[in-house]
């Protein structure tokens, strides 16, 4: 069977979840093979053989830490030389997209990216995206070289598969002209306790309804109770109720979780862009006109200021 890359997300080892996801759709298209870089191979790879991977390529380099991407296409490059694969799956983030298109365009292979879906097709991998704000869904196949796809976060359900998952050390030359822009310091982003955005199961965001910064605990007690991200529209974040890296939208995060629930949220186009593919969406607004609620499987007309906390205090009751 042809094997299909999959490019490891983890820090340190630990191996966050969309890496999961994106073994459980390489393996409709062939045997999955993950490449690690960095280091904690040993840690990931029995979480990468419970999911699947036939094989881990495992690299560590310096430079992986000290530069930006390059050195990581690089690897990713060796690794692609070493196994030939059907496809290369990477995850959708800012980095997974831009290792994915330097891959691309060093092996001369078409890329597609943010990808919701992957299917085996008859010419090739066949990828569903969702665009225009979410008001087509298109599926493309790459004709060119070996189909490099970015995947979104949540896109399938992570399932086990177990498989060898045997490490194997990767040979890795980093080139000069990889060592083109090096991080000059790190600071650390404080921790909320609460899940990353983009890849959160459940999301609960506030836009200029929560009416102030100080009315988002109101937003942050749902999101706690239910153990989800919180988000915010531009409106809120513009304000400087909310910082910006939590904004959903057009020109902020783009999120699909199961469950996205907004509060005080329109739901202008550039918002939609950003949340449209959410599994399951939940609205609360006073106003039964908003346009929000052409998009809900739920909605509640009403003020977020008792909906909202008699929302919270359901759910804690019921989770006891
Ligand atoms: C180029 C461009 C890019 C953009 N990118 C983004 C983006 O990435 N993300 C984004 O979100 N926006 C983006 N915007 C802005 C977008 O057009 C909207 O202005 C913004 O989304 C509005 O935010 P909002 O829904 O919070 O505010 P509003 O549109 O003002 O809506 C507030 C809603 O809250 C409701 N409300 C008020 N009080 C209560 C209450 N007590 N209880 C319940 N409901 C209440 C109101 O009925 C209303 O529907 C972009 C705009 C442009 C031009």
């Amino acid at each position: 069977m042809a094997e299909v890359l999959v490019y490891v997300d983890h820090v340190d080892g630990a191996v966050r979840k969309p890496t999961l996801e994106l073994l459980t759709l390489a393996r409709r298209l062939g045997d999955p093979v993950a490449v690690h870089l960095g280091p904690g191979a040993d840690t990931a790879a029995p979480v990468l053989a419970e999911h699947g991977a036939v094989k881990v390529l495992a690299a560590d380099a310096p430079e992986f830490a000290e530069y930006l991407v390059a050195p990581k296409v690089d690897a990713l490059q060796a690794a692609y030389d070493a196994v030939s694969p059907a496809a290369v799956l990477l995850p959708s983030s800012a980095e997974g997209k831009e290792i994915g298109a330097r891959l691309a365009v060093r092996i001369g292979s078409g890329i597609i990216t943010d990808a919701v879906d992957v299917e085996a097709g008859e010419e090739g991998p066949v990828a569903t995206q969702s665009v225009f704000a979410a008001s087509y869904t298109t599926k493309s196949r790459i004709t060119k070289g070996t189909p490099v796809i970015t995947v979104k976060p949540n896109s399938a359900a992570p399932e086990a598969a177990p498989a060898a998952g045997t490490v194997e050390q990767l040979a890795v030359t980093v080139a000069d002209a990889s060592k083109g822009t090096k991080i000059v310091s790190r600071t650390p982003r404080e921790s909320t306790g609460r899940p990353e955005l983009t890849e959160a199961a459940i999301v609960v965001s506030g836009g200029r309804g929560v009416n102030g910064a100080e009315n988002f605990p109101v937003i942050e007690a749902l999101a706690d109770s239910l153990g989800a991200a919180v988000g915010a529209s531009r409106a809120a974040v513009d304000a400087g109720w909310y910082p910006h890296t939590n904004q959903v939208g057009q020109t902020g995060k783009s999120v699909s979780p199961q469950l996205y629930i907004a509060a005080g949220i329109s739901g202008a186009i550039q918002h939609r862009a950003g949340m449209q593919t959410s599994k399951t969406i939940v609205a609360i607004n006073k106003d039964a006109e908003a346009p929000i609620f052409d998009l809900v499987d739920y909605g509640v007309v009403g003020d977020l200021f008792e909906v909202v906390p008699a929302l919270t205090d359901e759910i804690k009751t019921r989770k006891g």
